[in-house]
């Protein structure tokens, strides 16, 4: 049994995280200042709210967690946000972070598993994007995410700490009983725009653009259950047991769809049809994300349970049909 501080609990990957957490029989401390969480989600655990920008309250949270790792989720979280608001994202997800390491160094806890992301890759040069392939972020979100993972393992040689960083590509769905699920304010996500529509929001979604190229003309993301996310996150405080140093794996199926394929897949599920409109690209995204997740499944022995669209959906439209919060 371990005590782990969780960062962004009160989110949506967080507070399917923390599920987990308890489910494993660890002790949980959420730390979330609520800005984009919510408290009714806070369900396996404690909450300490505070700000990672208040350096002092997050030393003090730290230190009275007397936890044994940090798992970090809390950020700002959407690409086209972060290129109309930039200083926002270096703010709350780069000095953010900062101040988490420095208050864990203070605290004296060892280890992190930070969440990263595919945008830190920016337009790839390859089909399946595995650990190898060039850091090269289009949009200040996914900057923001990169300096963090420099950030990490700069501290990792300095300060003898251990880090993880998972980098997402499209987290998605909910946990079974969708007690929990993804609701965020505004949505700007494919999958909860899409079935916040299924539930009857009049507005048509938005595609955005379709002279992407793909083989439709729309986006492909690679999209990841978000309970198997939060798998390869306990498979990573386990790695961080045995291994000193920083490593990163990316967490994704390996399987891209497009996002009229999204749509199809939605309606499939919901037996409603999808209005939509097309718009302008959104600036800051990438033709194609999907990931080439072998070394996840070989070092973190990470398979996902429910790689399947449909199934993600499926689980994620059980959450939107009756939301909680
Ligand atoms: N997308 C879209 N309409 C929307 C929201 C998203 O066409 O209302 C597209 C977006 O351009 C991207 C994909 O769907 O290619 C997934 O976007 P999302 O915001 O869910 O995740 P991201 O890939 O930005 O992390």
């Amino acid at each position: 049994m371990k005590r782990i501080a969780v960062t962004g609990g009160a989110g949506y990957i967080g507070s399917h995280m923390c599920r987990q957490l308890a489910g494993h029989g660890h002790e949980v401390v959420v730390i979330d200042d609520l800005s984009g969480g919510h408290r009714e989600a806070v369900r396996w655990g404690r909450l300490v709210q505070c700000s990672l920008l208040d350096a002092p309250a997050l030393s003090r949270a730290l230190r009275e967690a007397r936890c044994d790792a940090v798992i970090h989720f809390a950020g700002a979280i959407a690409v086209g946000e972060s290129v109309a608001d930039p200083l926002k994202y270096y703010a709350v997800n780069v000095c953010g972070s900062l101040n988490l390491l420095q208050a864990m160094r203070e605290a004296g806890v060892p280890h992190i598993v930070f969440s990263s992301s595919a945008a830190i890759f920016g337009e790839p040069r390859q089909a399946f994007i595995d650990e190898r392939h060039p850091i090269a972020p289009i949009s200040p979100y996914g900057r923001g995410k990169a300096m963090v993972e420099r950030m990490l393992c700069e501290s990792v040689q300095a300060y003898g700490i251990a880090a993880v960083a998972l980098r997402y590509f499209n987290a998605a769905g909910a946990e079974p009983s969708a007690t929990i699920g993804e609701s965020h304010d505004p949505e700007t996500h494919l999958i909860p725009r899409l079935l916040r529509h299924s539930a009857g929001q009049a507005e048509p979604v938005e595609i955005y653009g379709d002279d992407h190229p793909t083989h439709d003309g729309t986006c492909i993301r690679d999209y990841v259950h978000v309970d198997d996310l939060c798998a390869a996150h306990l498979a990573a405080l386990g790695h961080l047991d045995a291994h000193a140093g920083f490593d990163a794996f990316n967490l994704g199926n390996g399987n891209g769809y497009s996002v009229r394929e999204v749509v199809a897949a939605v309606e499939a599920v919901t037996g409603r049809s999808v209005r939509t409109r097309l718009a302008a690209r959104r600036a800051g995204d990438p033709a194609r994300l999907v990931a080439c997740p072998d070394r996840a499944r070989a070092v973190l022995d990470w398979k996902p349970a429910t790689p399947a669209l449909e199934a993600i959906v499926e689980s994620a439209w059980r959450w939107h049909r009756a939301p909680a919060y």
